[in-house]
C-alpha cells in the first residue's frame, strides 16, 4: 500500500510553525510497512486543498490529512473533500449531542459555530475524538475492488495522537499482516566511509535487503530494517545486528535512541566509579552532556572549564614551562589538564580537552581543527591528537563526542585505549 500524507494549515507554511504531524504518522505507517511516497503542506484554502486531494487520491491507495476541521472560517477540509468527492454533508445529531456534551462537562455552552464540526459525510465512518471537539473521518472510497481509503484527522497533534492508536493503528493492523521491524545501530569514532568499507561483507551477504547508513552530530548510524510477519522478520533483524557486531565490535557504541552520554554514564554507575572534566576549547560542553542524564550526579563530580592560561595553571596544576614550551594546544596540557582535573575533583578518571576550534587562532603547525584529548585513570593517562574539519560548532561538538569516546573505550578495553584481539561486546 502506497500512503501519502497533506498536512492542512497556512500557519504551516509560515515561518515559524513546522509540520509535525506528519513525521508522526510516517511513524505509524512504517511500523505496519506501509510506504509514504507523497508528502505535502496546503494552505487553508478550498481550492488548493481539492487540488491537492485530487492528485494524491489518484497515486495513493491511501491518503491522511490533518488539520483544518476546527469550526471557524478558515477550517475548510471537509468542505474541500466534499467538493472534490461530490459526497454530502450532514449534520449528525448524535454527534452534535457528544459535541454540546463536552461543553456542558465544563460549565459552558456551545458556540453556534460548533455546530460544523457535526457535520459527517453520509455513508461513512466518522472518528470519534477523545481529545478533542472535531471528530475525523474515515472515508472507504474503494471501487471495483482497487482499495482507496482516506482518513481525515485533525491538527491538534495531542488530538492526532489519540486518533493514530485508536483508530488508524487498529485499522491498519486489521489490512496488514505485515510488518516493518528496525534497530539503528550506531557507531562512533569512525568517517562514514570507513563504515561503508567494514559494511563491504554485509552488503554482500544481504544483497537487496534494506540497510542505510545516516552520518551526523560526530556519529554514524546503521538502519537495519526487515519486514514481514513477525516471527520471520524479526529474528531476522536480530541475526542482522548479530552480524554487525562481529563487523565493528566495541566501535558501536548503543543502539536505537541510546546517547553516547548515557552509555558512559551506565558504564560509570554500573562499576561504582566516577569522572571529572577540565576542557579549554569544549567550554564545558562535555560537562554539559554528562549531566544531560538524569541522575549524572551518581558519577559525575565536577568540571573546570579552563579557558586561559592561568587557570589551567592554577586551578589544575599544569607546569607553566610546559606551557611555555609546547603551547596550551598540546599533548601534554591534554595529559596535564586530565591529571588535575581527577587529582582537584577525587574521581576515578579525569578527562581532558585543549584544541583549536577555529575560525581564527590557527597556525601551520597546529591548524584549526586540531583537538588534544586525554583520559586520565588510577594507573595511566591516555591520549590522543585529531584534527577535525567543520565550523567552530561542530568542532566543538565533535570534540566532546570522541572524548566521551574515548573514556567509553578506556574503560570497556579495560584500562587501555588499544584494540584487543577480537572485538567483542
Ligand atoms: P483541528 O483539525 O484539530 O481542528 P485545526 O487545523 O482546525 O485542527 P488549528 O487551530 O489550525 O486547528 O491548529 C491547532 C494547533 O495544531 C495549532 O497549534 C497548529 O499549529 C497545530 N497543528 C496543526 N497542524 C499541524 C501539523 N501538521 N503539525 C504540527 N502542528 C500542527
Ligand atoms: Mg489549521
Amino acid at each position: 500500500m502506497r500512503a501519502a500524507i497533506i498536512a492542512v494549515g497556512s500557519e504551516l507554511l509560515s515561518t515559524t510553525k513546522l509540520d509535525t504531524n506528519s513525521l508522526r504518522l510516517a511513524r505509524s505507517l512504517e511500523r505496519f510497512g506501509v510506504e509514504v511516497v507523497r508528502k505535502s503542506v496546503v494552505p487553508d484554502r478550498v481550492d488548493d486543498l481539492i487540488e491537492e486531494l485530487k492528485y494524491m487520491l489518484d497515486r495513493c491507495e491511501l491518503v491522511i490529512t490533518t488539520g483544518g476541521l476546527g469550526p471557524t472560517e478558515d477550517d475548510v477540509t471537509k468542505e474541500a473533500i466534499s467538493s472534490a468527492l461530490s459526497l454530502p454533508l450532514w449534520l449528525d445529531p448524535q454527534i452534535l449531542s457528544l459535541i454540546e456534551q463536552r461543553f456542558t462537562e465544563r460549565g459552558l455552552t456551545m458556540p453556534e459555530v460548533n455546530r460544523k464540526q457535526a457535520m459527517v459525510f453520509a455513508g461513512h465512518r466518522t472518528l470519534y475524538n477523545k481529545r478533542g471537539t472535531a471528530p475525523g473521518f474515515h472515508l472507504d472510497l474503494s471501487h471495483l475492488g482497487e482499495p482507496k481509503h482516506l482518513f481525515v484527522l485533525p491538527g491538534v497533534p495531542f488530538e492526532l495522537e489519540g486518533m493514530l492508536e485508536h483508530d488508524l493503528e487498529r485499522w491498519l493492523r486489521s489490512t496488514q499482516d505485515q510488518s516493518r521491524f528496525r534497530r539503528i545501530v550506531k557507531v562512533t569514532g569512525m568517517t562514514e566511509s570507513q563504515v561503508e568499507e567494514l559494511l563491504q561483507p554485509f552488503y554482500e551477504n544481504h544483497r537487496g535487503e534494506p540497510v542505510t547508513v545516516l552520518a551526523g552530530h560526530g556519529e554514524v548510524q546503521i538502519h537495519l530494517q526487515a519486514d514481514g510477519r513477525a516471527d520471520d522478520a524479526f529474528p531476522r533483524l536480530m541475526q542482522y545486528e548479530q552480524e554487525l557486531h562481529d563487523l565493528f565490535g566495541d566501535r558501536i557504541f548503543g543502539l536505537d535512541d541510546e546517547q553516547l552520554e548515557s552509555v558512559v554514564g551506565r558504564l560509570l554507575g554500573s562499576r561504582g566509579e566516577t569522572v571529572s572534566t577540565a576542557e579549554s576549547c569544549t567550554g564545558g560542553l562535555i560537562a554539559s552532556r554528562i549531566t544531560d542524564v538524569s541522575g549524572s550526579s551518581a558519577y559525575f563530580v565536577g568540571g573546570v572549564t579552563a579557558y586561559t592560561r592561568d587557570v589551567k595553571q592554577f586551578m589544575l596544576g599544569v607546569d607553566p614551562e610546559v606551557i611555555d614550551r609546547d603551547g596550551e594546544v598540546s599533548e601534554e596540557v591534554a595529559r596535564q589538564l586530565a591529571r588535575g582535573a581527577r587529582r582537584r575533583f577525587g574521581t576515578t578518571y579525569g578527562i581532558g580537552v585543549t584544541g583549536i576550534a577555529g575560525p581564527s587562532g590557527g597556525s601551520a603547525d597546529k591548524p584549526v581543527g586540531t583537538v588534544h584529548v586525554s583520559i586520565a585513570s588510577p594507573t595511566t593517562t591516555e591520549h590522543r591528537k585529531y584534527l577535525l574539519a567543520g565550523s567552530r560548532e561542530l568542532i566543538k561538538r565533535y570534540a566532546t563526542q570522541l572524548a566521551l569516546n574515548m573514556l567509553r573505550l578506556f574503560i570497556v578495553r579495560g584500562g587501555t585505549l588499544d584494540r584487543r584481539e577480537t572485538p567483542r561486546r
